[in-house]
């Protein structure tokens, strides 16, 4: 036949130009690219049998798969650097001139020009895939959701979709367990299962936690799938494990206009999942918006607020019942912020998150030390006060000596201050809790059990400790409930027992006159609750502190 080169050559350019700008091998455009230099060469269609190293044979017709396969074509088999060979086979038209050795020459070198440039996509579609996706669970990362994410807003669309982020809980615990190859096959077939429910929009954020794009509609089945789902473990026993995750899950609006809005918002679900659902599944809606948002606030103008004197302590008296004197009281933090009293349990638990907690309890412990030395001065030297010190403390090695430093600074007696801790049940927070009572205790200063009855509360590891004062919780008292009597029984012999440990009791939360009697027919004489005070400001808790109660 011998080929026009000239005009090859030019068709040949135009082919490489196009392909190169191709995002797929397999274009459905590629009919019309193939199709001038396959005319030049006389090629009527083109078909591939790819066989990699690992895997099954793939057989694909690249060109022309409407022709039929004629007697007369060309064949050659190219081998890749990996090993995976692709043979390529071009059958000629017919009713064109036959193939003479210099076109055969040519038709190979058109073979090695489709070979290099099949390669070169290969290339970029394994770099798009380590930059968008993650091979282990072959599923994509953040960049991918990101941009997945971002386009859905730009075409206007997101609000279509719901999103969330979750953590495979007890994923630890299986790798220990039953070995890291069975916990991970176990975590692929948890994420294989929410394929379908996803349309694949799976994406793997790093470690056992991901991201998931479905639609709105698919909601309720997510839900449920990630709550609890069986799967295979390959194991004898347990052939099937129900795997969960804790999930923070948030349906997109219109008004998401930035992929920053949707990942605060699964984010922000996420973390009150951990805190505020039981089964481990929190929807980001109006009601979390606004905590979120306060919980930006107060994490964003804390240290500002303590700067501008906003934080202070009210006293909540503890009475002797018998004679009806204040014989100490309880300091506890209070954030006033444009004449609203902000109460603890809004603002506490926030700061717990961080070291934040720390700067409050030093501070309020300072503030006491201040206000007890006024109360000293004038001569008022008997009152006693608890401060508060939270869990997040434990761990500060100098711990004892900013405490300590902090009373004699303010030249107040260690004997009339005392801190309260509550109880751990863990052996590591056990030891620091070991090492701070008994560092209190060698320096004069007192402990106190915070609110025994709460959780795990356990006498046998109270008598470990030189424990001052347990402090016991309400929920002791018989308040009018059906269980009246039992509370009636436990907490007769919880203060017998403490009483016999040489701990002073002290009940917390007492607010009626028949909780008193009980009391004192139990023998305990020390309350504090708000049948005689709520927690008081300064000046008002002066005035009690001089005129007690009536007994
Ligand atoms: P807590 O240490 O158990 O403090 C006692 C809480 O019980 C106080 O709540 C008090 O107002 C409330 N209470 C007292 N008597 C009664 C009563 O008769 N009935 C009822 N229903 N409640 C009563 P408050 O002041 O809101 O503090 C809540 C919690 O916040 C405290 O519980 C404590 O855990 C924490 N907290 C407060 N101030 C501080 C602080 O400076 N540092 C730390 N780490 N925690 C603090
Ligand atoms: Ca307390
Ligand atoms: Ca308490």
């Amino acid at each position: 036949m011998n080929i026009n080169v000239q005009e090859y050559l030019s068709a040949l350019n135009e082919f490489t130009r196009r392909m190169d700008s191709m995002t797929q091998i397999y274009h459905p455009d590629n009919e019309i690219i193939f199709k001038p230099v396959c005319d030049h060469l006389g090629v009527s269609r083109i078909d591939t049998h790819y066989v990699p190293l690992i895997g099954k044979p793939v057989d694909t017709v690249i060109y022309g798969a409407e022709a039929p396969k004629s007697d007369v074509s060309i064949t050659s088999k190219e081998i890749a650097q990996n090993g995976n060979v692709t043979e390529y086979t071009l059958y000629k038209k017919q009713g064109t001139p036959e193939w003479d050795n210099d076109d055969k020459q040519t038709l190979l070198g058109f073979i090695k020009i489709m070979f290099i440039i099949h390669g070169r996509h290969a290339v970029i579609q394994m770099a798009k895939r380590l930059t968008y996706g993650d091979p282990q669970m072959n599923v994509g990362n953040l960049a991918a959701f990101f941009g997945f994410v971002k386009r859905l807003i730009e075409q206007g669309r997101v609000s279509e979709f719901g999103t969330c982020r979750f953590n495979i809980k007890r994923l630890s615990m299986y790798n220990r367990n039953f070995g890291r190859d069975t916990g991970t096959l176990m975590m692929q077939r948890f994420i294989d299962g929410l394929r379908p429910l996803t349309e694949n929009n799976v994406f793997r954020i790093g470690g056992d936690n991901f991201n998931l794009l479905f639609r709105k509609e698919k909601f309720e089945e997510i839900r449920a799938y990630l709550t609890g789902t069986p799967i295979k473990t390959d194991l004898v026993y347990p052939e099937e494990i129900t795997m969960s995750a804790r999930v923070g899950l948030y349906m997109c609006t219109e008004d998401d206009k930035s992929i920053d809005d949707i990942m605060s918002k699964i984010t922000a679900a996420s973390e009150m999942a951990r805190t505020l659902s039981k089964d481990g599944c929190f929807v980001f809606d109006d009601d979390a918006k606004a905590r979120a948002d306060h919980s930006r606030m107060v994490e964003s103008q804390f240290y500002a607020a303590l700067d501008k004197g906003e934080l202070t302590a009210f006293y909540q008296p503890k009475v002797d019942i018998n004679t009806g004197r204040v014989i100490g009281a309880e300091a506890l933090a209070r954030w006033i912020k444009d004449g609203r009293i902000i109460p603890p349990i809004e603002f506490i638990p926030i700061l717990e998150r961080s070291n934040a907690i720390c700067q409050l309890d030093f501070f309020i412990l300072d503030k006491t030390c201040k206000d007890m030395k006024k109360w000293i001065d004038k001569g008022n030297e008997g009152v006693k006060c608890s401060v508060n010190l939270s869990r997040m403390h434990l761990g500060d090695e100098k711990l004892l000596e900013k405490v300590i430093g902090i009373i004699d600074k303010n030249g107040v007696p260690h004997d009339l201050i005392e801190i309260e801790l509550t109880e751990t049940t863990t052996d590591v927070d056990f030891d620091e809790l070991r090492r701070i009572v008994n560092g209190l205790h060698q320096s004069g200063i007192s402990a106190s059990v915070d609110d025994f009855g709460v959780g795990y509360s356990s006498l046998t590891l109270i008598k470990d400790l030189p424990w001052d004062v347990l402090k016991i919780d309400r929920s002791f008292l018989p308040n009018g409930s059906d269980n009246d009597e039992q509370k009636h029984i436990m907490l007769r012999h919880v203060v017998s027992m403490a009483q016999g440990l040489g701990l002073k009791c002290i009940i917390e939360g007492v607010e009626t006159v028949d909780q008193i009697q009980l009391l004192k027919d139990i023998g305990c004489s020390y309350v504090q609750g708000y049948y005689y005070d709520k927690p008081l400001p300064k000046e008002q808790f002066e005035g009690k502190l001089l005129a007690g109660y009536k007994a």
